[in-house]
């Protein structure tokens, strides 16, 4: 119903100098829910979510649970409940692992729960662990997308926006990183997913769209984009 919609984006634009990279697009996102925007190489998945972020302007409007972000600074939408897994995973290489989840809970004013939420990042990502005091430019990719993922948990957000989390990852971690998207979400926190790997994010997904060159062109629940002859066709291998 529109009453449990957290994330809504209307007429969303994006433009580089007069290349028009998203070109209008519209879609919800729901408390609970992970929803994934899957799409080729350009489709404009990362400029959606860096719209959201805040870091590159747009015309059309991004409402969280209400609030118009074209008022918020990208640097209070943390506080605001929005945590980021950014593509190229944004960590801290000089810093080390803890360091860098520490980091993410400056803004944090329940204080008191952190034991509880490193304990929680360290029990879904033991690598993390064993490595903590290892500078994270040190980490291997996956393991500092490990540790993009554990930042994101530390800052608590109500949603979490990642973009391709399964970038460069083996087969078998990306299986790993899915899972572990389906457990957070399970605990409460609803996902936006931006991914080129369609099958995966279609899969954990509960409702997908496929933008191709800046439009949204087909939009359902994940297993009904599954099974849907053209998704099969341009995104899963026929
Ligand atoms: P990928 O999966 O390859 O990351 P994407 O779907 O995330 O692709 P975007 O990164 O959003 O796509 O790019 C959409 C279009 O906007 C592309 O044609 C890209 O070349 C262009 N674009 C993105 N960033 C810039 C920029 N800073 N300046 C100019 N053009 C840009």
């Amino acid at each position: 119903s529109a009453a449990d919609v957290l994330l809504s984006v209307q007429d969303l634009q994006v433009s580089y100098n007069n290349i028009r990279a998203v070109k209008g697009i519209s879609f919800d996102v729901h408390e609970g829910e992970i929803v994934s925007l899957i799409g080729a190489n350009g489709a404009g998945k990362s400029s959606t979510l860096r719209a959201i972020s805040g870091l590159i302007p747009y015309t059309g409007t991004i409402a969280f649970q209400g609030k118009d972000l074209h008022k918020i600074p990208a640097d209070q939408l943390v506080a605001l409940g929005i945590a980021q897994v950014p593509e190229g995973r944004g960590i801290f290489g000089n810093l080390t692992v803890y360091e860098n989840l520490k980091l993410a809970t400056w803004q944090r004013k329940d204080k008191q729960e952190l034991p509880k939420d490193y304990e929680r990042v360290f029990t879904i990502f033991p690598r993390l662990k064993e490595r903590r005091s290892q500078q994270a430019g040190t980490l291997s990719g996956g393991e500092q997308q490990m540790l993009a993922v554990g930042r994101a948990l530390m800052s608590r957000g109500r949603v979490m926006l990642l973009d391709e989390p399964s970038m460069g990852l083996a087969p078998v971690l990306v299986r790993e990183i899915f899972r572990i998207i389906l457990e957070i979400n399970k605990t409460g926190t609803t996902i936006l997913l931006v991914e080129q790997n369609a099958n995966m994010a279609l899969r954990v997904a509960n409702r997908g769209y496929v933008l191709e060159t800046g439009v949204i062109t087909l939009s359902g629940s994940g297993s009904e984009l599954l099974g849907n002859p053209r998704v099969k066709e341009a995104y899963l291998g026929g």
